[in-house]
């Protein structure tokens, strides 16, 4: 079964780019440490972090992977190393900002919400159910593939 993963409050860049590769990551910027366990127990998720007082907590040292450093490419890949994530399979499924699963929608039901030179030019929309934010191919997609690309490179 797919790793859902929750990330400590150290690590919004990290849960950003995993989300971007459609790995189901809970992150909040302010969450103190016992209730960020007592979530991930509750939630079935597994804590990344790099606080090394939280890994010794109840309940948080056996479930846990503690990620090395503090450059975000370098901790991604270590992420995507250790659980075998496929980068391309589930790129730019899940919403960036909310962690939800897109839905496609009708092309027509971007209209009024995209700008009209993307409307033209792209085929493929999807929606966030909890933000409405519209996702669509193109630019914005092969300037993080690029990213991801860089950031997914074997280091030095
Ligand atoms: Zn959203």
């Amino acid at each position: 079964m797919e790793t859902k993963f929750i990330a400590d409050s150290m690590l919004g860049k990290l849960a950003r780019w995993l989300r971007v590769l459609g790995c189901d990551v809970e992150y909040f910027s302010s969450i103190g440490d016992r209730e960020l366990v007592e979530l991930a127990a509750r939630t079935g998720r597994l804590i990344l972090t790099r606080d090394t007082l939280l890994v010794r907590r109840r309940g948080a040292s056996n479930n846990h992977f503690f990620v090395e450093g503090d450059d975000f490419r370098n901790q991604l890949r270590q992420v995507v190393e250790h659980f075998g994530i496929d980068p391309s399979a589930r790129f730019l499924t899940r919403c960036l900002g909310c962690n939800a699963l897109l839905e496609e929608i009708e092309k027509s039901a971007a209209l009024e919400r995209v700008p009209s030179y993307i409307y033209e030019t792209q085929v493929e929309f999807r929606v966030c159910p909890i933000c409405s934010r519209i996702y669509w191919q193109g630019t914005h997609r092969q300037g993080m593939a690029r990213e991801l690309e860089e950031c997914l490179k074997p280091g030095p």
